[in-house]
């Protein structure tokens, strides 16, 4: 039996009921044989075995009081899972669905695509159960400070530095910045995603999208195509979803579709960006929305038929396994013939499999969406220094991080034997820095 499926086989067995876990851990430590197999010294240290159990793992109670004087309670979680290369660094979501599982995954996930990023950042992740989707805002703020009055004890600028993600943006940052602010009695770069009068980077609030197409760009034009007069379906109508779409429309991409949680918008003429904006954004409404404002649009209830959309280019940029492999039989039917991921893990096992089989060009999220949480790193130097650099420099930063990103996991697919597989070449590259990091420094 391998050491990878040894290890694979234990993770099962003492997380039962993870599914989502199990699934993170499967796909890395699968590509990961080939390195394995010349790397004998990972095996003695228990490099596996040590990497795929948290340093550390926080849950706790939120409580808080809603705007009809109601106690309600609430679900938290910190899971600080790798300090090898730096300070635990991560999101936090806010969003129903949120488990131990749903964090252990999007945590274990983060230590390779924080190792990708180059900068000095460990992994980590936590959120909540709790739906801020029409909650006031005075019951957000009360939650967020809830949150953080137990949080606060756990993170610190050199420890743990959180961020935003599915359900927290720019107010639930603010709310949880003020808090830490207020008990710890200090002025610090806790957490990222900060607003721009207070210590936050400018290209931030765009960068995993915008990261997300220089990433895919540079895969592209490596086959000598662009996303010059390309048909792009994304999912998804939040932060990344909305910058992704804004940079492909720089690149002179049409993206025809968005999405949320309910439905998604088809609009041939190609979308409105500054409408979507407008309603996500400024009124925190619904994408249906849309379709009322322009009669070019339609919109249908459901989200997997945005899948059958014909595209050019697909980029799920809503949540994990949301193309399953019906979809992307769909998908390579209609002649996709690249797919970037801009969510964690939104591509089910399946449908790799599927766009493997049919030699669509695919960009894994670990090094696709690397670029929010790269740019996060680039507002801690920033908070360090106690410096505010320009959109460009940052933006040119950004750029470079995700063009170099590319440039290692194809060279590293290539050196151990599985040219193209971008996915190999991610979790390899990722790991190996992690893993020799945690080599040297004792049984940790
Ligand atoms: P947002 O909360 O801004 O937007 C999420 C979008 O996805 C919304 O349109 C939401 O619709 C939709 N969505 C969420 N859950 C579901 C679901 N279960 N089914 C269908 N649609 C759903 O989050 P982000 O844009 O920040 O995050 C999107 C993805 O990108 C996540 O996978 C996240 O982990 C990943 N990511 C985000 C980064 C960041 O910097 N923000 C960095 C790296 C990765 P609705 O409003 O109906 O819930």
């Amino acid at each position: 039996m391998s050491y990878a499926y040894e290890v694979l086989q234990k993770v099962i067995e003492r997380n039962p009921g993870e599914a989502e876990f199990h699934q993170a851990v499967k796909e890395v430590l699968e590509t990961l044989e080939p390195l394995l197999n010349v790397r004998r010294d990972y095996r003695r240290a228990g490099i596996l075995e040590r990497i795929v159990e948290p340093e550390r793992q926080i849950i706790f109670r939120v409580p808080w009081v809603d705007d009809q004087g109601k106690v309600q309670v609430n679900r938290g979680y910190r899971v600080e899972f790798n300090s090898a290369i730096g300070p635990y660094k991560g999101g936090l979501r806010f969003h129903p669905s949120v488990n131990l599982a749903i964090i252990k995954f999007l945590g274990f996930e983060q230590i390779f695509k924080n190792s990708l990023t180059g900068t000095p950042i460990g992994a980590g992740k936590g959120g909540s159960d709790f739906d801020p989707k029409g909650r006031s805002d005075g019951e957000v703020m009360r939650f967020c400070q809830s949150f953080m009055t137990e949080l606060y004890r756990h993170i610190g600028p050199n420890t743990d530095v959180p961020a935003g993600d599915i359900g927290v943006g720019s107010r639930e940052i603010g709310y949880m910045f003020g808090q830490y602010k207020r008990i710890k009695n200090t002025f610090e770069g806790v957490i990222t995603g900060k607003g721009l009068t207070y210590g936050g980077s400018l290209v931030r609030k765009e960068a995993t999208g915008y990261g997300l197409i220089y990433l895919v760009n540079e895969m592209l034009e490596d086959k000598h195509m662009s996303f010059e007069g390309a048909t792009v379906v994304i999912s998804g109508s939040g932060n990344v979803a909305i910058y992704a779409a804004e940079k492909a429309m720089e690149l002179g991409a049409k993206v025809v579709t968005m999405s949320d949680s309910n439905g998604y918008i088809y609009d041939a003429q190609g979308i409105n960006l500054d409408t979507v904006k407008l309603i996500k954004e400024v009124n925190r409404g619904r994408i249906k929305e849309y379709a009322a404002i322009h009669s070019t649009a339609k919109h249908y209830e459901g989200y997997d038929g945005i899948w059958s959309i014909p595209c050019d280019i697909a980029l799920p940029c809503a949540t994990q396994n949301e193309l399953n492999g019906e979809s992307a039989k769909i998908l390579v039917k209609n002649g996709c013939v690249a797919v970037g991921e801009g969510a964690n893990m939104p591509t089910s096992p399946e449908a790799v499999e599927i766009f493997r089989e049919n030699k669509v060009l695919f960009a894994p999220a670990k090094a696709a969406n690397a670029g929010g949480v790269a740019t996060s790193a680039l507002e801690m130097s920033q908070n360090s220094l106690r410096l505010s650099w320009s959109f460009e420099e940052v933006d040119q930063k950004l750029k470079d991080i995700m063009v170099s990103i590319y440039k290692t996991i194809s060279e590293v697919a290539k050196e151990y034997g599985c040219e193209g597989d971008l996915i190999a070449g991610a979790n390899i590259a990722g790991f190996i820095k992690v893993a020799d990091s945690m080599l040297v420094q004792g049984i940790v």
